[in-house]
């Protein structure tokens, strides 16, 4: 490409023309990407395929960035910092699977179940992350600020907007449900959550309780049934029966036993 020589106010010009675009990247970068271009002899098409390649990753980058932090992930951690070989139970294969986030296309809920610590919300996160690489807006939250936000919300006579709220991300994730009992107020609403999202958009749920424990969790069975029903009419469930991930250094210290070798219960219970 003919290097020509690029004046100053010329630089300027170029340098307002891609502010008005809002092409911030190439603006920060276009003298650097010039002198390269003037260098190399590149060809045009190279050099703009160069300018316009370095401004779409920076977009995408910002947008996953503020995608992320609208998520309220409670963590950020990739599915790549998930250690497979601790936690046998898990079919690493069926987890890679959902990472491509055809779940979503397809409006299948992820539920996943298994004592505490044994990784269900690093897992929650991780899947999360990827559908936000995927472009689909997410939200995290635990069951009980749900919960809690829905019970005010109705009682303020807002509960219109706050199930607007819960139901316009594509993907929710509703983590630790069974940790602290749930009124009957706050299960009729959480029922209400799940039949909007019914028609809206799949849901990620953990679990430390196995289904039918859910009775007691919701304290009323025929809401649990009901909420379970719907959960699990498109559903991928994931049960994780292992060690907690926290107590592995111990294990390999040999200061506590493992869970195979404690008890034969596989779920819900503390180690
Ligand atoms: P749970 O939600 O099942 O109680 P967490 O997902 O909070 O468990 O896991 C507890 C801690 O251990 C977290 O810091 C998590 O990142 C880590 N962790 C759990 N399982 C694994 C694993 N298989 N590989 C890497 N880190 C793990
Ligand atoms: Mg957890």
């Amino acid at each position: 490409m003919s290097s020509g020589i690029t004046t100053p106010a010329q630089l300027e010009r170029l340098g307002d023309h891609l502010k008005k675009l809002r092409l911030n990247k190439s603006g920060e970068r276009l003298e650097a990407l010039l002198q390269r271009a003037a260098t190399d002899d590149l060809p045009y098409a190279d050099f703009l395929e160069q300018v316009l390649g370095e401004e779409v990753a920076a977009k995408r980058s910002q947008n996953i960035t503020m995608r992320t932090a609208m998520a309220r992930l409670p963590f950020v951690k990739p599915l790549e910092t998930f250690d497979f070989s601790y936690q046998p139970s898990i079919d690493k294969k069926q987890v890679l699977t959902l990472a491509s986030c055809h779940f979503i296309e397809h409006g299948d809920n992820v539920i996943i179940l298994g004592p505490p610590g044994v990784g269900k919300s690093h897992l929650a996160v991780s899947l999360g992350l990827k559908a936000i690489e995927n472009g689909y807006r997410v939200l995290f939250t635990s069951a009980a600020s749900l919960i809690t936000a829905l019970t005010k919300a109705h009682a303020e006579g807002k509960l219109e907007d706050k199930l607007k709220f819960y139901t316009t991300p594509r993907l929710l994730i509703v983590d630790e449900i069974g940790y602290l009992p749930i009124e009957r107020m706050g299960a009729n609403l959480f029922f209400q959550l799940i039949s909007r999202r019914f028609e809206r958009g799949p849901m990620i749920l953990t679990s430390n309780q196995s289904f039918g424990a859910w009775g007691d969790v919701f304290g009323d069975r025929v809401i649990a049934t009901a909420i379970l029903d719907r959960l699990l009419h498109h559903a991928v469930t994931l049960n994780i029966r292992g060690n907690s991930y926290r107590l592995k250094e111990k294990l390999k210290a040999g200061l506590v036993r493992s869970h195979d070798e404690n008890t034969s219960s596989q779920q819900g219970g503390e180690i």
